[in-house]
């Protein structure tokens, strides 16, 4: 077995003149590790033995049995470190914790940095020390929540950020930077987003949200209820939230024509001034059904087939088109259904067949994968 080892490699150096103790240090993403490899008199790798520093044991822990394999089936020393090294990569991509530990230093500029930004805005810390949970009100009274992921080098390094919110979160961050200043920077964005949730809370309190079923902050679609299956779509621009936004009518063609007709006619009349539910009303010539008014129910009407309302995220938004029968599907139900029987014709993602309570010609695209 060749004792030296190619440069880009860990730096092992044979310890005594047998060449059956190695020492040195393997690098892994920037970090040393210290290591000792002993080998049986023989020198046979099969049965030599690890001897890892505890970051590296404990990075380990749970390879053992992939490392004790490596050490059969490796031809060298050279290409079992090889090995070692990508074993080491993926155990530390699955424990970010691991990747670095902070100086002393961090913790007491985390803490002044905190109190100057004020411990009631701090929701929650990990253990680490290094994920806070940051609240924020916005003018409208909306409670948000920033999460940062501090890094080690902080604050050289910046921030990993997140929060609930329809747009990218983009900060900027120099070596300067402190969690205040970061704080201010969320808080200017939240503010430019108001007008978009005015439009949407407006929207949840006074209509039936049939999707999302429990609308985030981030969620910029709506499908409101206008009636007994029939349902508009609509996607708001988080940046220009009282423009027309996106529409999409769903459900049978008798009830959604005329409306949407309505729509491509009145489209002229948006008013950018109003309120996006104020648009709707005077586009369509409708009033929507609210929870003053109606009961949810008279909307979730069950699948036809399954007999459930909701199939994991999806609701029957397929209707019948016959207007006497008008019953509704999921789209998976229908496709099952209709591609069952030798009676449907199936033209690439389309399938042809029968409604299964009306038995008038029915179609169901191949339902795809939810974006
Ligand atoms: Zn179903
Ligand atoms: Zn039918």
């Amino acid at each position: 077995m060749e004792s030296s080892l190619v440069k880009d490699n860990p730096l092992l150096l044979p310890l005594n003149q047998d060449k059956t103790v190695y020492d040195g240090f393997i690098t892994v993403q920037e970090r040393d590790f210290r290591m000792r490899i002993l080998l049986p008199p023989d020198r046979q790798l099969a049965r030599a033995r690890l001897h890892c520093c505890w970051q590296l044991k404990h990075l380990l822990r749970g390879y053992e049995h992939i490392v004790k394999q490596r050490l059969q089936q490796s031809a060298d020393l050279v290409s079992f470190i090889l090995e070692l090294k990508t074993v080491l990569e993926v155990g530390l991509k699955s424990r970010p914790d691991c990747r670095s530990i902070p100086p002393p230093q961090y913790y007491s500029q985390l803490i002044s940095e905190m109190e100057t930004l004020g411990w009631a805005k701090l929701l929650s810390i990990d253990t680490e020390f290094q994920t806070l949970r940051l609240k924020a009100e916005d003018s409208s009274g909306r409670q948000h929540v920033l999460t940062v992921k501090l890094k080690s080098k902080h604050p050289a390094e910046a921030p990993e950020c997140s929060a609930d919110l329809p747009i990218p979160l983009v900060i900027t961050w120099t070596p300067q930077s402190t969690l205040d200043q970061l704080h201010s920077q969320f808080l200017l964005l939240l503010e430019s987003l108001t007008e978009f949730w005015d439009v949407l809370d407006e929207i949840d309190s006074k209509t039936w949200i049939l999707e999302p079923e429990k609308p985030s902050r981030s969620d910029t679609t709506r499908r409101i209820a206008i009636g007994n299956n029939v349902s508009i779509k609509v996607q708001v621009d988080p940046r220009h939230p009282k423009m027309l936004p996106e529409c999409c009518l769903l459900g049978a063609e008798h009830v959604v024509t005329p409306l949407r007709n309505k729509l491509n006619a009145n489209m002229q009349l948006w008013n950018p001034d109003s309120s996006v539910l104020h648009n709707l009303r005077d586009v369509l010539e409708i009033e929507f059904p609210s929870p003053a008014t109606h009961e949810k129910s008279s909307f979730s009407v069950e699948c036809g087939i399954c007999y459930s309302y909701r199939l994991e995220a999806a609701i029957p938004d397929q209707v019948c088109n016959d207007p006497r029968c008008g019953q509704p599907f999921h789209q998976a139900c229908l496709y099952e259904w209709l591609r069952a029987l030798p009676s449907s014709r199936q033209s690439f993602s389309i399938v042809f067949g029968e409604c299964p309570y009306c038995s008038k010609p029915i179609t169901v695209k191949m339902a795809a994968q939810k974006s």
